[in-house]
Parts: structure tokens; C-alpha cells; sequence
């Protein structure tokens, strides 16, 4: 469609090339799920160049491969080399949503393909425009959001000191204990030790990754309640929401919906349920972008669920692009677990995005507001390194 004299002038920028990268990443230390353990991060990087001669930079990144969702990084490495990538060329990169709405035709499903293209396009768009995402989603309620740290190396002992040096650096006073690895009697031991040395400091939460049966997590769940755990994160599987909803009408404490919720769709069943789950766990990946998690967080606000801002624990691109959201959110009541940059040991933004006083800053550069370090890219792209084990 031609733009007129009179319109502000919006460049309609056309895509012309899609590039995919895996990149493997070091961690300071191993992180347990319930169902694998992960000794590096791999992120699928994506480079979308323009007719403008601007590029944008999107970032794929998964809980340690396919268990959680499907998806792999290289699963969408994959989908976006034969499909998506071939379907976005020469479509326009300001227009967002209509040209999503053109890859919905190419691929069903694969939310996370579409959450790392729709993020290059977004950091197309805001450098077109020379702002930052967070103003194309209705602009920016605030500046820094509170991150939650996971304690996931399922020693006690060392959680708490690790919890304590976090607290003491000022970089979390909130700790999520990943739970659902250890067998339940030894893992709840765990959980209450560390929340009876640490209660009176901090904030707990858990998060089980659905590695309970409804059975476990109504007779367990509430000793957690008891020493202190403020919020329960998806106890038992997905597609159990009814059951979720029995057991939060025992509990005194929120159930945080993570694997049972990716699309709208399942945000509305969700809150139709009867209560099952009292806060959403937002995430760009699960859900296919932006606009997928606003319209998410739009129907939890209208059903008076709060929402936290969760992660894959992405390096500063996709942290970055995970602050943009954050930053126009009008509710963001349990704040976030963007900690990913502080679980890397090294990152792949030549500014890595930053924590200070219990919070993580919002970049404010054009675009995602963080500027992909080409060098780094070039050390940790796998088909330039031996490859590693996942786990
Ligand atoms: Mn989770």
C-alpha cells in the first residue's frame, strides 16, 4: 500500500535475507529441571536484513532441548531454513503483525520460531524508528524489573550460600528452588531446609515441571506452604488443569501456570477453569512473541491473574527482547526470572543487560537495545566448535 505525503512516514522495510546460527554458551554452573540437567546454553540466533539496510537479531532458546515443549533449537534451526526464513523474504519487517500473520500460513504451531523472528522484526522496526521496542507496545511503565534466582544444583548446602552471596551482592532477594529431580521425600527435605535457612531473607517459590502426580503434589504441596513458599509453579502435568484447580482450592498459596500455558487459547480455558492457577508465566518463546504475550497478560488482567515474566534463560539478545515486554506490561505483580546473562559465563551482546539493587535494567537503545557482538558469534557458533554433550 503507498504512504501518502501526509502520512508519518513509517518506512514499509522489506525483508531480503534470513540467517540462522546455533551457538553453544558456557554457564558458571550446571542447572538441574526436574527432567534433564544443563551444562551449557544453546541459543539458534537469527539475522533478518533488510531493504533498509538495517538488520534485526532475534534469539531462540529452549530449556535444554526438546523435553520441555517439542522444540529444539535445532528443530527450529530447521523449520526457519526450509520455511519461515524463505516465507519472510521480501514481506515487510515494520508491519509485524501481518507478516506473522503470513508465516501462521507456512507453519502451524512452532511458537518458538515465530517468537525469535517476530523479535528480529520488532529490533527492525524500533531501529527503523530509532526507539526502543517497549514504545511499539504502548510504551514503557517502567525502567527495571524485580528478577527471581533459581537454585537448581539440588544440594542445600549450596543453594543457601548460593542464595546469600545473590542477596548480599544485591542482585536477588527472590529464589525460585527448582524442584521434581530428586526422588519427593529427599527433594521436599531439600526445599524446607533451604526455605527454614533462608525465610526470613528472602522470597520462595518452587517450580516443579510437572513432575508430580496430582496425588504427590496434594499430599507434599502443603508442607511447602507451611515453611514459607509463596508461590507453587506448575506442579503436576500440563493437561491436568482441573487438577490444578484441585489443588489450589487446598492451598494458601498461588499455583503459577508455566508448561499448561503457551497460547491465548489455552489462557482463556485456563481462566475459565475455576481458579485453577492464580498467576501466568509469561513467555515470548512458548508463545510465539510480543503480541502473543500482551494478548495474554490482557486476558489474565481481565480475570484478575497476576502475571511473572518467565525465561529460557536467554543470553542479553533475548533478555533483552524479554525486558522490551516487561518495560509496557501494565501488571508485571511477581516480577521476573530474566536472569539468564548471570547463568552465562560469557554473552553475546557487546553490553550485556544489567542488574542493579534486586532488578534487572531495561535497555533503552533502539530497538531490542542491545547490540549483537559479532566476534562472540563468531567463537561460539557451533559449526566453528567441536560439539559438546547437552547433558
Ligand atoms: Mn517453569
Amino acid at each position: 500500500m503507498p504512504i501518502s505525503s501526509t502520512d508519518v512516514s513509517l518506512p514499509d522495510i522489506r525483508v531480503t535475507d534470513v540467517d540462522s546460527v546455533l551457538v553453544d554458551m558456557p554457564v558458571k554452573r550446571p542447572h538441574q529441571h526436574a527432567k534433564i540437567g544443563m551444562r551449557q546454553q544453546s541459543y539458534l540466533l537469527v539475522q533478518v536484513r533488510t531493504d533498509a539496510g538495517i538488520e534485526g537479531i532475534g534469539e531462540i532458546a529452549t530449556a535444554g532441548g526438546p523435553w520441555w515443549s517439542g522444540d529444539s533449537v535445532e528443530s527450529v534451526k530447521a523449520t526457519i531454513d526450509s520455511y519461515l526464513g524463505p516465507a519472510l523474504i521480501g514481506e515487510s519487517a515494520t508491519h509485524v503483525v501481518r507478516t506473522m500473520q503470513k508465516l501462521d500460513k507456512v507453519a502451524a504451531l512452532n511458537w518458538f520460531a515465530k517468537a525469535g523472528l517476530e523479535m528480529a522484526l520488532y529490533d527492525i522496526a524500533g531501529k527503523a524508528l530509532s526507539c526502543p521496542v517497549h514504545v511499539l507496545l504502548g510504551g514503557q511503565t517502567r525502567s527495571s524489573v524485580p528478577v527471581t534466582w533459581p537454585l537448581g544444583s539440588g544440594d542445600a548446602a549450596q543453594e543457601v550460600d548460593e542464595a546469600i552471596a545473590r542477596i548480599e551482592t544485591g542482585f536477588s532477594r527472590s529464589f525460585k528452588i527448582k524442584m521434581g529431580s530428586l526422588p519427593v521425600e529427599q527433594d521436599m527435605h531439600r526445599a524446607v531446609e533451604i526455605a527454614q535457612k533462608l525465610h526470613d531473607r528472602a522470597e520462595l517459590r518452587v517450580d516443579l515441571n510437572a513432575a508430580w502426580t496430582e496425588s504427590v503434589a496434594q499430599r507434599h504441596l502443603p508442607a511447602l506452604v507451611d515453611a514459607g513458599i509463596s508461590l507453587i509453579e506448575q506442579p503436576i502435568e500440563r493437561w491436568n488443569v482441573e487438577g490444578h484447580a484441585r489443588l489450589a482450592r487446598r492451598l494458601n498459596a498461588p499455583l503459577m501456570a508455566d508448561e499448561s500455558l503457551a497460547t491465548t487459547r489455552d489462557a482463556v480455558s485456563i481462566a475459565s477453569a475455576g481458579n485453577a492457577f492464580q498467576v501466568f508465566a509469561l513467555k515470548l518463546m512458548k508463545s510465539g512473541g510480543f503480541n502473543a504475550c500482551r494478548e495474554i497478560a490482557a486476558i489474565a488482567s481481565a480475570h484478575g491473574i497476576g502475571v511473572f515474566g518467565g525465561c529460557f534463560l536467554e543470553s542479553s539478545i533475548g533478555t533483552a527482547a524479554n525486558l522490551q515486554l516487561g518495560a509496557a506490561l501494565g501488571d508485571l505483580t511477581w516480577g521476573s526470572e530474566w536472569i539468564g546473562p548471570a547463568w552465562l559465563s560469557d554473552d553475546l551482546a557487546v553490553e550485556p543487560v544489567r542488574y542493579e539493587q534486586f532488578e534487572a535494567r531495561v535497555p533503552n537503545g533502539p530497538g531490542l537495545g542491545v547490540e549483537l557482538d559479532r566476534d562472540k558469534l563468531a567463537h561460539y557458533r557451533r559449526d566453528k566448535q567441536p560439539r559438546v554433550a547437552i547433558r
